[in-house]
This record gives structure tokens, C-alpha cells and sequence, in this order.
């Protein structure tokens, strides 16, 4: 129902080895909700992408989806439930075609019509994909690659897409177009959890936000009530 997280994490913590890295975290993502993180170097936003995509154990805590308790269930598995995630620096698979990258996104789908059916969509989406579909991935720009690595998670039909700096590299221009992309997913249902060092395009495109500082939330609310906050115009917007 209304205001009922789709995705809801309680205490969570994460560690490498002894060090914990995050701290007591408490989160919601709302169904067709874009929520942005933002936050420094370093400050745990890869971690907490990776928490919830099951890439990295939770040491404790509890996370939540649709209702079910994902937080000890491995990420093959998270993505069977819905949850995609785009990882930093694209990670495409260099030495395969923009075809095979695509198709390996549905692996968990098997080659069915439907694939196929979702396969023509993505390349209806991104045009440039279809173009370049037997070139290899590592011949593609960072923007291209940053569309491939989108179109690739969405062959698993994510209802929620975490994206992890996806701008990052990226001239200007591209950025506007890889953020309208995020626009257009949310019109089209899916929710979307982005992680960004660009903070004022990140907190403009945002329902919702948050602030993380040395592993802990400092900071949240709507992306407009973050993007007017004075801490974080002076630490993240630069003003
Ligand atoms: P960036 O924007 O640089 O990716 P971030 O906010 O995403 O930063 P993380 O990459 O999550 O931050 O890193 C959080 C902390 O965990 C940092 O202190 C980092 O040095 C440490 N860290 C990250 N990955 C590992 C790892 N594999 N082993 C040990 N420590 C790690």
C-alpha cells in the first residue's frame, strides 16, 4: 500500500574482514521511487549497492523486499526477486559483442521469444546498441558502454535498478542523456536506487535522498529538501 517500503533496511551493517565499513544503516526505497545516494570518496556507496545486491554479506541487519526478508539469500537469487544492479565503472564484458552482452543479462531467463522480444525493445531504446550489436563491447565509448551496462540489467526485467555511478567518466552531454534514460525507466515502472558523486544532477532527478558520511546516514529527505540542506550545498554542490 501507500508509504510501504518496496525495499526496506534496518541496522544494517557491512564489514571487510574486521573493518566495518557500514554502519547501523536505515533505508527505504518506495515503489516507483527514484531515491538518490549521494556522498564522498570512499564514504561506504559502493558497499551499500553491493549490501543490497547480496555481492557483499550484511554482518547485521535486516533488509527487506516486497515483504520478504532477502538479507541472507545470495545475489543470483536477489536478481531472480527483482533487484539489478549496474555496476561502477559499467563492467561490460569487453571482448564480447553488444548482442552477447545483452543476451547474458537474461541468462537466468534462458532464450526464450520473450528474451527475444525484450532483446528488440532494448535495442528499440538505445538505437546506438543496435547499431553497434556485433561490435565488441570494449570498442564502444564510456557513454555507449554506460547504455550497454543499463541495457544489460534491464534484460533481467529489474523492478528495482541500482545504479552505481553511472555518470562517472562521461562528458556532459552524455550525462544529460544517460539521466534522462533514468527518467524514462522510472516512467516505464522501475524503481531505481542511484548512487552518484554528481550530487546536484543526482538530488534534481530525485524523490528522495540520502547522505552518506564515513558509513552512516547523515543526512535524508526529498531531493529538494537535500538539495536546499546548507551542509550539503557546502560538502557536495560546492556552494
Ligand atoms: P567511491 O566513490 O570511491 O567508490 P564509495 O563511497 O563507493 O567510494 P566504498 O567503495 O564503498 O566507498 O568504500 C568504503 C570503504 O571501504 C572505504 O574506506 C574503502 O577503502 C573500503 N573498501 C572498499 N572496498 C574494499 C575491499 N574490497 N576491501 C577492503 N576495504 C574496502
Amino acid at each position: 500500500g501507500a508509504g510501504e517500503g518496496m525495499l526496506v533496511v534496518q541496522g544494517l551493517a557491512t564489514a571487510y574482514g574486521q573493518i566495518e565499513v557500514l554502519h547501523d544503516i536505515d533505508l527505504r526505497i518506495n515503489r516507483g521511487e527514484i531515491v538518490s545516494l549521494v556522498g564522498a570518496n570512499g564514504a561506504g556507496k559502493s558497499t551499500l549497492l553491493m549490501t543490497l545486491s547480496g555481492l557483499q554479506p550484511a554482518t547485521r541487519g535486516r533488509l527487506t523486499f516486497e515483504g520478504r526478508d532477502l538479507t541472507r539469500v545470495p545475489a543470483d537469487q536477489r536478481v531472480a526477486e527483482g533487484i539489478v544492479q549496474v555496476p561502477e565503472g559499467r563492467q561490460v564484458f569487453k571482448d564480447l559483442s553488444v548482442h552477447d552482452n545483452l543476451l547474458l543479462g537474461a541468462y537466468t531467463r534462458g532464450r526464450s521469444q520473450e528474451v527475444m522480444d525484450d532483446l528488440d525493445r532494448m535495442y528499440a531504446k538505445f538505437p546506438i546498441l543496435r547499431q553497434k550489436r556485433h561490435n565488441l563491447a570494449g570498442e564502444l565509448s564510456g557513454g555507449q558502454q554506460q547504455m550497454l551496462a543499463m541495457g544489460r540489467a534491464l534484460m533481467a526485467r529489474p523492478r528495482l535498478l541500482l545504479l552505481d555511478e553511472p555518470s562517472m567518466g562521461l562528458a556532459p552531454l552524455i550525462i544529460e542523456e544517460i539521466f534522462d534514460i533514468i527518467r524514462e525507466l522510472k516512467k516505464e515502472g522501475i524503481t531505481i536506487f542511484l548512487v552518484e558523486q554528481n550530487a546536484s544532477q543526482a538530488l534534481a532527478l530525485a524523490d528522495r535522498g540520502y547522505v552518506l558520511e564515513t558509513g552512516r546516514v547523515v543526512i535524508e529527505g526529498t531531493g529538494r529538501e537535500l538539495l536546499s540542506n546548507e551542509k550539503v550545498r557546502e560538502a557536495y554542490l560546492g556552494m
